[in-house]
């Protein structure tokens, strides 16, 4: 099983894009993949279909302890699942914050999850902050994914976000990886993307090999900027589904090619 937090907490930069459409996209390719809603905002579970109405259970509830994962989780196609989030999940920063072991939540929650179901892939969208949420999620996983806009202050926040993940490889998951950053929000023939492009390289290339980001790669996938997957989330649909032609579609595509050729190189979690 792979686990991958997709992270950075700037909000806007293709997380949820990222998240819905790589998971549709492994899903479609025979693996048995549940996407995580961490965001108190939903977006990952209404682009994937779900709606929150009503009593309907949300991750907010395996955050309380009161409902597992196999509980709340929805099946939206093939292969898929999602587990869903709503407003709710905003409290959980709150209530939480005197809990001991508050950080290791989710790690559990999978846990008993994967013991009587296996999956292949779990990918969480996690909401723009490092806040308990996010850090349960670095803790649950072994993977961090970070799309990345392509602007001058990008690679700025990106050292807020990779301290972030070494200080929860020293305190709390030794075996957190940051796998690769992806550029989403493409925008062909601007040299801004190119320079952007080339000081990441040189960054993760001078990094102490003892970070968790020493071996990330940058995709060579950039999701261009496409109309279609602006569109897809008010359908309830992934591109795959929106708009199978589309030059979305293709990227994310090409995304998932990227992310099973690692599947021989990349650290995997038990499935108990
Ligand atoms: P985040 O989850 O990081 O806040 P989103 O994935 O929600 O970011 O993307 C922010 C907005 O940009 C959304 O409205 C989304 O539909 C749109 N978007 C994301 N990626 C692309 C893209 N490659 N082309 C066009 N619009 C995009
Ligand atoms: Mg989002």
């Amino acid at each position: 099983m792979r686990t991958i937090a997709i992270m950075n907490q700037k909000g806007g930069v293709g997380k949820t894009t990222t998240s819905v459409n790589l998971a549709a996209g492994l899903a479609a390719r025979g693996r048995k993949v549940c996407v995580i809603d961490l965001d108190p905002q939903g977006h990952a579970s209404m682009h994937l279909g779900v709606e929150v109405t009503g009593q309907m259970p949300t991750v907010y509830q395996v955050f309380a302890g009161e409902k597992t994962l196999a509980e709340v989780r929805h099946l939206v196609a093939p292969n898929l699942w999602v587990v869903p989030a709503n407003v709710d999940l905003a409290a959980v920063e709150v209530e939480l914050a005197n809990m001991p072991d508050r950080e290791l939540i989710l790690r559990g929650a999978i846990q008993q999850l994967v013991k009587t179901d296996p999956i292949d892939y779990i990918v969480m969208d996690c909401p723009p902050s490092l806040g308990v949420l996010t850090i349960n999620a670095l803790t649950a996983v072994k993977e961090v994914m970070i799309p990345l806009q392509p602007h001058f202050f990008a690679l700025q926040g990106l050292s807020r976000l990779l301290e972030t993940t070494a200080r929860v490889t020293r305190r709390l998951n030794r075996d957190l990886k940051v796998s690769g950053v992806a550029i989403c929000l493409f925008e062909t023939g601007t040299r801004l993307a190119g320079d952007v492009i080339a000081d990441l390289t040189n960054f993760l290339r001078q990094s102490d090999p003892q970070t968790p980001w020493a071996n990330a790669k940058v995709f060579q996938t950039k999701v261009r900027r496409n109309i279609k997957l602006a569109e897809a989330p008010s359908f309830g649909q992934s591109i795959f589904e929106y708009e199978p032609k589309s030059a979305g579609a293709q990227d994310y595509s090409s995304m998932v090619e990227e992310v099973l050729a690692m599947e021989a190189t990349v650290p995997v979690s038990e499935a108990a």
